[in-house]
């Protein structure tokens, strides 16, 4: 099956252009304003895929698309939110709004998980910026020029980072050091290029951290990942770009090579999936040899129901995705207002798992990517007369924690690692002492 795609070209919107959008013609000024306020906290950027595509107009402002793309009032604490309101209502100078702002912003906790303190691995002493080794088998790597998207998501965790960098020299010397890390590290199997989206880069641009990896002294490299969330915002970077065939005859180099690559895509809503260059991106993608593998967060008012999963999971299985991991949203940003209960989480969960086969329960978790490692919530149970969270480690600092139940008092309201305590009167989880070992070990540097 070949459809044919008519190409489009990106329009980005933000606050800055807001007023020259089509579909808010009959917002009202007070809305208007409600939206631009959160952009001056909250990184806000959609383009016209979503604008005309994705998001359904007749459905404002529940659409779970209009959600993920479009900052709303409740995902400020109402006073900060008045505050900017007022500051603007006034027109005070830029400068003083942008204060106002940061200073929301840093309350916003925007490094979860110790990642800019304990991730950030070394080269001959020196640390070495845009590289993460957390998991022994898996770096990751955030080239400068992908830290962007194609649209950003309200709920994300990584808008501190969101500045592009275009430079092709500073490409070619970043690209150096990580290949430097990456030789002295023969214990690494996967290098995962994340950002922000690698794939926001020219696949000239992509080439350049990727081909060298292709030579024969990086054979212990096996998998090439890329996290990325194009297939949803912007399809037609692999249908009609201009360098669409480039891309992916670069993807086709990997594969050739012998080297397995997964396209770790980022989809919250079914939505996303159904319209015709959605799937046609899917198709050429696969067409290279890559395999597509599906990832993202469970978050209130976009995607917090078991039927919108189930049927997410067995859209993407019947389009030839695997579901991988389904996530507990994380601890920052607007969190108060995405954040959902980890029992509930779990709910949601097992009531998808139940609706769709097995090849749609490949998707694991609910997993919490926290300090110590990837925690699954593997489920509710009452042992010893207690009830207690099950969980376990799909990944950790120390290889060995993986696999290993352990158990936290049942708390209802608890939405993350930090809320839960340890079952049976014990005072420390399993792996905590080590944690701290580690970490003492790592801040030596
Ligand atoms: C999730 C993650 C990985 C990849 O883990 P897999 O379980 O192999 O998918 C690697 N590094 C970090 C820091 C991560 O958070
Ligand atoms: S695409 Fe990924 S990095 Fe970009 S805004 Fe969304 S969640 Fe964040």
């Amino acid at each position: 099956m070949n459809i044919k795609i008519k190409s489009l070209e990106i329009h980005f919107y933000g606050a800055n252009n807001l007023d020259s959008i089509p579909q808010l013609s009959n917002f009202s000024e007070q809305e208007r304003l409600g939206i631009k306020a959160v952009a001056q906290v909250l990184p806000f950027r959609t383009n016209n895929y979503i604008l005309e595509q994705l998001i359904d107009w007749n459905n404002i402002p529940e659409d779970p698309m209009f959600r993920l793309t479009f900052p709303h009032p409740e995902m400020l604490d109402s006073k900060d939110y008045n505050h900017i309101i007022q500051l603007m209502t006034e027109n005070v100078p830029k400068a003083v709004l942008k204060e106002a702002a940061n200073k929301i912003r840093q309350q916003l906790n925007p490094h979860p998980a110790g990642q800019k303190k304990y991730n950030v691995p070394t080269l001959n002493g020196k640390p070495i910026p845009g590289i993460q080794h957390k998991y022994r088998e898996t770096v990751l790597i955030f080239p400068a020029a992908g830290q962007t998207c194609h649209a950003y998501c309200t709920f994300c965790f990584r808008w501190p980072q969101f500045v592009g960098l275009e430079d092709l020299k500073f490409a070619t010397r970043e690209s150096g050091m990580f290949q430097q890390y990456l030789q002295q590290h023969q214990e690494v199997r996967d290098v995962l290029l994340t950002g922000g989206d690698p794939m926001t880069m020219k696949a000239r641009q992509l080439s350049l951290y990727i081909e060298p990896l292709l030579e024969p002294k990086f054979d212990h490299i096996q998998t090439i990942r890329i996290g990325t969330k194009s297939i949803s915002f912007w399809p037609y970077r692999y249908v009609t770009d201009e360098d669409a065939d480039n891309t992916l005859r670069l993807f086709e180099k990997i594969v050739q090579r012998g080297k397995h690559l997964a396209i770790m895509a980022h989809y919250e809503h079914w939505q996303e999936l159904d319209t015709p260059v959605a799937t046609e991106a899917i198709r050429r993608i696969r067409s290279t040899g890559a395999q597509i593998r599906t990832q993202a967060p469970i978050v209130r008012h976009i995607n917090d129901s078991a039927e919108t999963w189930a049927k997410m999971w067995q859209m993407q299985v019947s389009l030839g995705c695997i579901p991988y991991y389904i996530f507990v949203e994380r601890q920052t940003g607007a969190k108060a207002y995405f954040e959902i209960p980890l029992v509930r989480v779990f709910d949601i969960y097992r009531e998808a798992i139940q609706q769709v086969s097995g090849l749609a329960r490949t998707a694991r978790g609910p997993l919490m990517s926290a300090l110590p490692g990837k925690v699954a919530i593997d489920g509710v149970a009452e042992v010893a007369g207690e009830k207690v969270f099950v969980l376990s480690f799909l990944q950790g600092r120390e290889p060995d924690w993986c696999k290993r139940s352990f158990f936290a008092s049942f708390n209802p309201d608890a939405t993350w690692l930090n809320n839960l305590k340890p079952a049976f009167g014990e005072d420390k989880f399993f792996y905590e002492s080590q944690l701290e070992e580690i970490l003492t070990r790592q801040q030596l540097f």
